[in-house]
């Protein structure tokens, strides 16, 4: 499984469960009980890649829970128990396209709003249909609509600006219309 000798010194490989400390994001994380080779003069590591893969989800669950964030497995355990895909939870948390993609793969460390949004709804799934429906957007759309003034007829009269039909008029045309 492991090399008797180290590729490093020649010295004797042996069975390890010893803390392996791993960079994540630019930190030293201690990681114990990973089953690796280590050599007993320089202290080379050699890892399987079941171990390897392990060590580093492994460290990610650590050092998120150090920040208090969900781990990559309780995102996609919080995920499946919606029924939604990765697409649609990105659409439902409003984060950018595979953002949650790379928090299951722990490349990638949500912020801790989308990490609160998360527990929240891990806490109250109804929270969903909430966030899907219209309800929380018609009050945001309703409030705060600009209008358009017009000149007809001798009056002004002004009226609300249509979704998608607000566009920039230059300034000659303004002058020519005018
Ligand atoms: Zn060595």
């Amino acid at each position: 499984m492991y090399p008797k000798k180290c590729a490093e010194c020649g010295g004797e490989v042996r069975v390890s469960v010893e803390p392996v400390v791993v960079d994540v994001r630019g930190e030293q994380v201690s990681v114990p009980g990973i089953e690796h080779g280590r050599c007993s003069a320089c202290g080379e590591e050699y890892l399987s890649l079941d171990a390897a893969e392990a060590l580093q989800r492994e460290a990610v669950r650590r050092s998120k829970a150090a920040r208090g964030l969900m781990s990559p497995e309780e995102i996609r355990t919080l995920r499946h128990s919606l029924s939604l895909s990765q697409a649609a939870f990105e659409k439902l948390l409003g984060v950018g396209p595979k953002t949650v993609v790379r928090w299951e793969k722990g490349t990638v460390f949500q912020s801790a709003t989308a990490d609160r949004l998360m527990r929240l709804i891990a806490v109250e799934p109804g929270l969903v249909d909430l966030l899907q429906g219209d309800a929380l957007y018609a009050v945001a759309g309703t409030c705060g609509v600009s209008r358009v003034a017009e000149h007809l007829s001798g009056e002004w009269h002004s009226r609300p600006i249509k979704r998608g039909h607000l566009r920039l008029v230059k300034r000659d045309d303004n002058a020519a219309a005018a």
